[in-house]
């Protein structure tokens, strides 16, 4: 794709929380199914915003298990633990990434944040203005928790944003569905439908 076609909008790519614990079949806190089913689309994603120079942001999950004042403390298992296998990039996306980061050390951003928002506690909304980018793509798990979250905060801080239905999921069908329609309906973001 040309530069031309995307009406010169410089454009980011985020991957939210596709880590081992929320996607693998024995992880920590899983989508399950519906997780793992998203891994080649968000690839093809990933190859196609490199290829476009498009820079990619992987922001994940950090927890302390000892944290006991942490909002999700009382709310979900231990999950994305500092240090731990869980924390990992899932399936084939976190060679990807780092074959990426190899090649554009410059174009990836590896995150880390501590609670649902990618916006929340991150310098990701500084490296956004930094580089002028207006444009974003969000992609990972929960649709309905931390890619809502992000979707929300990107929102209330001007940017516009693309969800790809085929490259978000959640363990929960109808919150999956409702959190598109609030993407579309409320948020004012492009849903790209996969029917
Ligand atoms: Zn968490």
């Amino acid at each position: 794709m040309k530069k031309n076609d995307r009406k010169d909008l410089r454009k980011a790519f985020i991957l939210v929380d596709y880590t081992y614990d929320f996607v693998a079949e024995d992880g920590k806190l899983t989508v399950g199914e519906p997780g793992q089913a998203i891994e080649k689309a968000i690839a093809e994603k990933i190859q196609l915003a490199s290829k476009c120079g498009d820079f990619i942001f992987v922001i994940n999950d950090l927890h302390d298990e000892k944290d006991l004042h942490h909002p999700e403390h009382k709310l979900f298992p231990p999950h994305n633990l500092e240090g731990s296998e869980g924390r990992k990039l899932y399936g084939s996306i976190h060679e990807l990434i780092n074959e990426l980061e190899k090649k554009h050390p410059d174009r990836i951003y590896q995150l880390d944040k501590r609670r649902y928002s990618a916006f929340c506690g991150t310098p990701l909304e500084l490296i956004l203005r930094q580089e002028g980018i207006e444009m974003l793509e969000l992609a990972g798990v929960c649709t309905d928790i931390c890619v809502l979250h992000t979707a929300v905060d990107a929102y209330h801080r001007g940017f516009k944003a693309i969800i790809d239905e085929r490259a978000v999921a959640s363990f929960n069908g109808d919150a999956h569905r409702m959190a598109l329609e609030h993407f579309e309906n409320v948020l004012g973001f492009e849903v790209l439908k996969s029917y």
